[in-house]
């Protein structure tokens, strides 16, 4: 837990990871029989609207480190979008129960280490400071303290300080273990991937650079589009690197099959703040990412901002 003075929170940029893998994504055991992968979980609404979103708000970052073109150029014109294959870790999944903190850390801990050796050889092309990885911080707080500002503990967190911070809830994942261990794998190994997709946002300069779009923009819409934008490249990112991997981890069958399910049911529900994107739009962009018709991924795949608004809806 730190406390710290407002200046020194300049230059950070924090991102409450998916508010609708905590808000809509929750199955109910009852729904996932066990012999049948191919049947998807119901969606339980557990939580409240903007436990992640209501967040953003506390968010701190340079102002004097762009302009309106200069921040454009970074989120839309990247190095990042030039670069080659994503070259798969060829890391299997860690056979390990979930059931406990030691399980997910374990589970975690090897998909950070995978997720790292992706992104190398990408964010190495792109320019980008990409030797450290970020620290991976799995825990069981209701509510952290980060160097970002005070979050719910329940969603997975990303802040963009020193080398990046990734804050992974365990017991929300022990918890979905106990309804549906599958679906649980689906969803920590989506989740890692997604908070690694804002790390390689953070180091590429897309981060910050959104951030200061947002609030430069004059309009509420205007602000979360943006918001969407990011948190929609940010999935397919993450996507990108477990398509990259699919043969190996292997991404097929059971666990596809519930993978499918989550990234088409996340995002923003009726009634939430629009901040992360539709389903449809989650669905589309976590598969652009994935592109399973071919043995090969791309960052450049998931340029959100050359993309059409109603892409980012
Ligand atoms: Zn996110």
């Amino acid at each position: 837990m730190v406390n710290l003075s407002r200046s020194k929170l300049r230059g950070l940029a924090g991102v409450a990871a998916l508010a609708g893998f905590a808000v809509a994504a929750l199955p109910a055991a009852q729904a996932v029989p066990a012999a049948s992968t191919a049947t998807p979980p119901a969606p339980v609404f557990g939580e409240p609207a903007g436990t992640a979103t209501s967040v953003q708000g506390t968010e701190t970052f340079s102002t004097a480190a762009y302009n309106s073109r200069t921040a454009l150029q970074t989120v839309r014109y990247n190095k990042l979008y030039s670069t080659g294959a994503v070259p798969p870790s060829k890391c299997p999944e860690v056979n390990v129960s979930l059931r406990t903190t030691a399980g997910v850390q374990s589970y975690l801990t090897q998909l950070w280490s995978c997720s790292y050796y992706s992104w190398a050889a990408p964010l190495r092309a792109a320019g980008a400071a990409y030797k450290t990885k970020p620290t991976l911080i799995v825990h069981n707080h209701s509510k952290l303290t980060t160097y970002c500002g005070v979050v719910s503990g329940a969603t997975a967190y990303y802040c963009g300080y020193q080398n990046g911070q990734i804050y992974m809830p365990a017991y929300v994942i022990s918890n979905l273990w106990r309804q549906s261990p599958t679906y649980a794998r689906a969803y920590a190994t989506n989740t890692l991937a997604h908070e690694y997709g804002h790390h390689v946002q953070y180091l590429t300069g897309i981060l910050n650079a959104s951030w200061w779009r947002q609030r430069a923009f004059s309009t509420h819409s205007a602000r979360l589009e943006e918001s969407r934008r990011r948190e929609l490249q940010a999935s397919c990112l993450g996507s990108a690197s477990i398509g990259a991997n699919k043969r190996y981890y292997p991404m097929s069958t059971g666990l596809y099959a519930q993978w499918k399910w989550l990234v088409e049911h996340s995002g923003d529900q009726p009634g939430q703040l629009r901040d992360h994107g539709s389903p449809a739009n989650h669905g589309w962009w976590s598969h652009a990412g994935f592109y399973a018709a071919s043995t090969k991924t791309y960052a450049s795949r998931c340029n959100t901002w050359n993309s059409q608004a109603s892409r980012v809806s």
